[in-house]
């Protein structure tokens, strides 16, 4: 089922909750109006009866009420007591005394019924045809030796008659609260989902052309405040993310251009005049170094556009860091040689780490090639692996031509080649240390790098071991 709107909802919420309060709300003080007459009219029916039983006498088995008639207030009370009553002999059942409006509404009980009133002398609830009756019941022992039943009621009717107006009077108030409540509930979650509007009406006019803007935050720091401001952050990464993006295609077409320029210009000038094939094959081997170059450019972007994309799948295996660091070098040995450097390696035994072998074979790669190609003739390179607590420490250490301090920061982005004369005359592509950098995050480590023009370079790798 498709799920309501969100302001439906929380009307639908508010409305039940309104309509199950005031429904509480409603019986209690319906009940409690409903004890309080209850009480009210046993008090009153006690008082009666027991004035009543005050004012009774009796002259030869016949009841009849002693008091001053011309005292208003006791003619009063008497007309008002007497209004129910009546009296039966306890020993036959015989009604000695009723009042007209009880003999009206045809209030009579047999003998049994009498002196059951009698034992029990309880006070009853009496449902007449058109009258009910909360019937005090009191046995009294006259002079004469008899004992007498005086049956006092009271009319039950204004009780009713005041829950009866009562429960009218919330049968229309509940539905009209409710309705008010649902009203209420409609306008204020609209009032409390403007701005919840306004951010999706702002966020709708973010495209891929203005990353730059933000959505508004209030300052109020409540929840739409931190939801606007996590998806100003979410902008922010877009925006360096296409940014990146941006910079990646300009540079690569840069990098692309000059070494087909060159390699144009060289045919050109090669197609000129009539050459030697010895002079053709000269010009096509300069070529081929510049394919090389090109092939080498293009395969480590597609790597770095895989990796970026998430294509590369990372395996998680055990290996020995210090192992494939002493093969690795091993390898770098004749590279090395040729150009008359010394590379000394010292590895700690069995540090192990959980990872891609294979892809932090290139990490090592990349900073021994690197080394080797910014180190002069006669110089010297130090690697070694450590352990430092729970991490693997790779050092690679040159004392080559260095990094101006401007450039450190740079030399982890794409296609960024320190600009000096020297670095320029060495081959590469300014990706290396890019993949580097991601492979190494990737394995859940980080690159330093400390550099002085001239005096060399120390790239330390630390990675989390397996141990
Ligand atoms: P490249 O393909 O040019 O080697 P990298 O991304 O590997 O690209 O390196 C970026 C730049 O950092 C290099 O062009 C170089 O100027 C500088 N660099 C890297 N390693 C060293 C080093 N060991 N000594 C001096 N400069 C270095």
């Amino acid at each position: 089922m498709k799920p309501l709107p969100l302001r439906v909802q929380l009307t639908v919420v508010y409305s039940l909750i309104s309509l199950f309060t005031l429904t509480a709300l409603s019986l209690f003080f319906y009940f409690l109006l409903d004890y309080q007459l209850e009480r009210d009219l046993y008090d009153d029916l006690n008082e009666r009866a027991a004035a009543l039983h005050g004012y009774l006498r009796f002259d030869r088995g016949h009841p009849f009420l002693a008091y001053d008639a011309a005292d208003t207030d006791e003619a009063y009370f008497i007309e008002k007591a007497t209004r129910y009553y009546q009296i039966f002999r306890v020993s036959d059942g015989v009604l000695l005394l009723q009042s007209p409006e009880l003999k009206a509404a045809g209030l009579f009980f047999t003998r049994e019924e009498v002196q059951s009133f009698a034992e029990n002398s309880v006070t009853a609830d009496m449902k007449l045809d058109r009258l009910h009756l909360l019937l005090h019941n009191r046995v009294i022992h006259a002079a004469d030796g008899q004992s007498y039943l005086l049956q006092v009621g009271v009319s039950q009717e204004p009780k009713e008659t005041a829950l009866g107006l009562l429960f009218d009077i919330l049968l229309t108030l509940v539905p009209l609260g409710v309705l008010f409540a649902a009203a209420t509930g409609w306008y204020m979650s609209r009032w409390l989902l403007r701005p919840v509007d306004t951010i999706g009406a702002a966020a709708g006019e973010i495209g891929i052309s203005n990353l730059h803007r933000r959505l508004p935050v209030r300052g109020t720091g409540d929840e739409l405040d931190r939801l606007a401001a996590v998806f100003n952050q979410v902008f922010a990464r877009l925006e360096q993310a296409v940014q990146q993006m941006k910079e990646f295609t300009s540079n690569i077409s840069h990098e692309l251009r000059t070494p087909l320029t060159a390699l144009r210009g060289e045919a050109e000038v090669a197609l000129t005049q009539y050459r030697s094939v010895e002079e053709y094959r000269q010009v096509l081997e300069s070529q081929l170094e510049e394919f090389d170059k090109l092939t080498l450019l293009i395969n480590r972007m597609l790597m770095l556009a895989r990796a970026e994309s998430g294509e590369i799948h990372m395996a998680r295996e055990r290996f020995s860091l210090s192992e494939l660091t002493l093969n690795l070098t091993e390898q770098m040995q004749p590279v090395a040689a040729w150009k008359n450097i010394s590379l000394k390696v010292r590895a700690e035994q069995a540090i192990h780490m959980i990872g891609d072998a294979h892809w932090m074979e290139r990490v090592i790669l990349n900073l021994l090639d690197n080394a080797v190609k910014f180190t002069g003739e006669g110089g010297s390179i130090t690697v070694t692996v450590t352990q430092n607590g729970c991490w693997a420490c790779l050092k690679v250490c040159d004392n080559g031509i260095g990094i101006p301090a401007d450039a450190l920061p740079k030399i982890f982005d794409r296609f960024y080649r320190v600009d000096s004369s020297r670095s320029r005359e060495v081959d590469g592509v300014g990706l290396g240390l890019s993949l580097t950098d991601w492979i190494v995050r990737q394995h859940g480590g980080r690159i330093l790098v400390e550099s002085a023009p001239d005096k060399g370079s120390a790239f330390q790798v630390e990675l989390p071991c397996a141990d």
